[in-house]
Formats: C-alpha cells, structure tokens, sequence
C-alpha cells in the first residue's frame, strides 16, 4: 500500500463529511464572533470546490470505461450524470460533461492539475478551456503553456470573467506575428452606432459598439468628465449611466463649438505604455492607461503607432525593466503655430481624393515617432481619421515636394512603401 487511501476508504469519508454537514445550523451558535463564522465557511466552500472536481473526475473515468451507456435505457452521457447526480438537474450536467471530456486531453493537463488541486473551481475551468481551444491555433510556436498558465492564474484571481478578458494581452505577448492587429482590424468593421429608438416618451435610445481603440478613446475622455461632481457639499446623486451619458452629449457639444480652432493643445487623454522593443519591432501590442487609471487596454502595435502620432495621446516608453524611458518626446507635438501652417499648406486631409477640413484631421508624421520622426513641418502631413487609420495599416510613405506651385504632400499608395523608405534611411545613416 502507498498510503493513499482506497475506494471504500474515500466513501467513508465522504459519508463522515455529510454526517459533520448535517443539521449544522443547529451548531452555528457555537462559532465564536469574529470570524469564526467566515472559517467556516471557507471550509466548506473548499470541500464544495473538492466535490464539484471530484464528480468532473468521475465522469471522465465513466466516458473512458464506457460506463454511462450501460443500464435499462440508453441514455446520453449528460443523461447519465443528471440520473446519478441530481443536484444538476437544475443546470451544469453539459459543463460536468464538456470538463471531463476537455480533461482527457493531454494539452489540458496542467488545467486538470489546478482543478484536483483545489486552486480552480470547475465552472472557471470550462471557461479556460475553451478560451484556450479558441487561442490555440493564434498562437506563436512554444507559447501555449505560458498562455494555460496566465488563463489559469487570471481565472484564479478574477474568475471566468478575468479569463475572457486576459486574452488580449495574451495575443500581444504569445500570438503570431501580426494576431492581434488582425483581430483588432478586423474588429473596426463591427463598430456601429444605431439610429436613435423612440418611444414616444421622451427618450432615445442608441445602441453603441466600438472597437478597442474606439472604447480607449472614449474612455479616456468621458473618465474625468463623468466624475461625480458634488453641488455645495451636497452628494451628487446621479447614476454613474446618467453621468456618462451626460457627459457623452457635452464632449459632442464642446467639439462642435470648437469648430475652426486649433486643435487641442497637448492636453493628455491618453496614456499609452509600452515597451521599447515592441514600439520598435512593431510585432507585440502595448498597454494603454486611460487618463492616468489603472484600467488597461490592450491595443495592437500598429493602432499605437497611429495613436502615438496625435498629440491627445501621451506615450511613456518603457526599458525591459519596467523603467520609464521616455515620457513622450518634448518636441513630439506639433506646435499651435506649426499647425496653423500645416492647416495652410495642406488645406485638409491630404490623402488623394479626401476633402476633409483640417479642422478634422489629425498631423500625420511621415517619418513616424515612433520611428524618430522629427516634428517638423517637413515631416508632417494632414490626414482625417479614415485616412490616418489606412495610412498606418497599410504602410504608405508620404513625401513632403516643392515645385513652382508651392509645397504639398504627395503620397505613395504602394502598400509597405513605408518600409522600404525606412530601409533606404537606414542605408544612409553612418553605422
Ligand atoms: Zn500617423
Ligand atoms: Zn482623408
């Protein structure tokens, strides 16, 4: 013998654990004040976390015997498990089922490890299963049981929640080449803002989907304008919805009466931080703090890129070890005046066939900061949101010419002339 105890052992057991839990309200007045109560209770909550992971365990050894086909009628597997354990009759016999099944897989072992050993509930269990069903194929080769281990250890700390919403950052760090930009491209195309719905009551509803980059923005902007705002030492009694609302229609309000006049000046909104290496490979995404909090987006390299060239946006650059290298290049903006010429000159948007105002378009640096781009009028160019967006994705260089007629900015729409411009540079330069 091993020491381990044997099946009849353990049934003893289980028995003795119903007989301590049975009429234990009666006990109650026993638990002394002051957390007794509170011990308790994690007790039983841990022999219900042991319970739950071990009737996953029993079910996988059925599927594997074969022994829930057998019996008077043929029944389906999650028949058998409602029939033998009624307690999921109410809900989770299919979830019981889907972990057995999922623990019998080689790649799940270390998610099984984490369910026998107490540390994952079963219901979180699903979830990082899935999530890593869903993640495995995206993945850069080598990575997986880093990326089981941070579902894992977010599904531990944060629940199943924490699991579904890691997955960025796990795409930026252990992804392919390229994965999370894909993902985040792709979902540009599902933002949306729905005609308004009316009932006749007085009130419109809209129906609002934005992508990362669109939530970070907003965010970042609705955060200190949706704060409570006491009157004369009187609460604010709004809702955080109502403020948020409130403070939706005022940022549109306050844009609208800005009208002609000079962009912001370098007042920050956001903060985007990342890491040296992956602003300069441009392979991995960045963390972005909305307005100095603590909430993190996860954006893909090339939206920062884009972002990081409008002076709304702060990066601070970080070493490898977490140091801050550069909390956004002094002479990173545009000045007001070099604006106003930049308005002048380029007259708006100067993508090809664009006739955007300039009051909406954002300077463009050609060479881009992130890239050592100087803020010089040389190197700027204007370019509305559209077009900023397809100018990064699509790594178009532009050149800044002057002939007979004046100065304008001619672009090269060869996908990746970017890359080749930067190239040509780096030839130039002395080693
Ligand atoms: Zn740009
Ligand atoms: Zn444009």
């Amino acid at each position: 013998m091993d020491g381990t105890p044997g099946l009849e052992e353990r049934r003893r057991g289980i028995a003795a654990a119903r007989a301590a839990l049975t009429g234990i309200a009666g006990s109650l007045w026993e638990a002394p004040s002051g957390g007794g109560l509170g011990e308790l209770l994690g007790e039983v909550d841990a022999l219900v976390a042991s319970c739950e992971a071990a009737r996953v365990a029993i079910v996988g050894e059925a599927i594997e015997r074969g022994d829930t086909c057998d019996g008077p009628q043929a029944l389906t597997v999650t028949q058998w498990v409602r029939h033998h354990a009624p307690c999921t009759r109410a809900g989770g016999a299919g979830q019981v089922v889907e972990v057995a099944v999922a623990f019998a897989k080689p790649v799940n072992v270390v998610v099984k490890d984490a369910v026998e050993a107490g540390r994952l509930p079963v219901r979180s269990a699903a979830v990082v299963v899935a999530e890593a069903d869903r993640l495995r194929p995206l993945l850069a080769p080598g990575a997986e049981p880093h990326v089981l281990e941070g579902l894992i250890d977010m599904a531990v700390a944060h629940g199943p929640r924490g699991c579904r919403m890691v997955r960025p950052a796990l795409l930026a760090r252990y992804g392919r080449e390229g994965q999370l930009q894909c993902e985040q491209d792709a979902a540009r195309r599902f933002v949306a803002l729905s005609q308004p719905m009316e009932d006749g009551t007085g009130i419109a509803e809209y129906r609002l989907v934005l992508d990362m980059e669109g939530k970070a923005v907003l965010e970042a902007a609705l955060g200190p304008l949706s704060a409570p705002k006491p009157v004369e030492g009187e609460r604010d009694l709004r809702g955080s919805d109502q403020r948020r609302g409130e403070a939706l229609v005022s940022l549109v309000k306050r844009a609208v009466e800005a009208g002609q006049a000079v962009g912001p000046n370098a007042k920050t909104q956001l903060v985007v931080t990342m890491d040296w290496e992956s602003l300069a490979s441009g392979v991995r995404g960045a963390g972005v703090t909305l307005g100095g909090s603590d909430t993190g987006t996860m954006l893909a390299p090339e939206t920062v890129r884009r972002l990081a060239c409008n002076a709304s946006v702060l990066p601070v650059v970080l070493g490898s070890a977490g140091e801050v290298l550069d909390q956004g290049r002094a002479v990173r903006f545009f000045t007001t005046a070099q604006t106003r010429r930049l308005w002048l000159r380029d007259g708006g948007c100067t993508y090809p066939g664009c006739s955007m105002p300039p009051h909406w378009a954002d300077a463009h640096h050609l060479v881009h900061w992130a890239d050592f781009g100087r803020s010089d009028l040389d190197n700027a160019a204007l370019l509305c949101e559209r077009h900023h967006t397809i100018v990064h994705q699509r790594r178009l260089a532009g050149n800044v010419v002057r002939d007979a007629v004046g100065e304008r900015v001619e672009w090269d729409l060869r996908r990746g002339g970017y890359d080749q411009l930067l190239a040509r540079r780096a030839a130039q330069e002395p080693a």
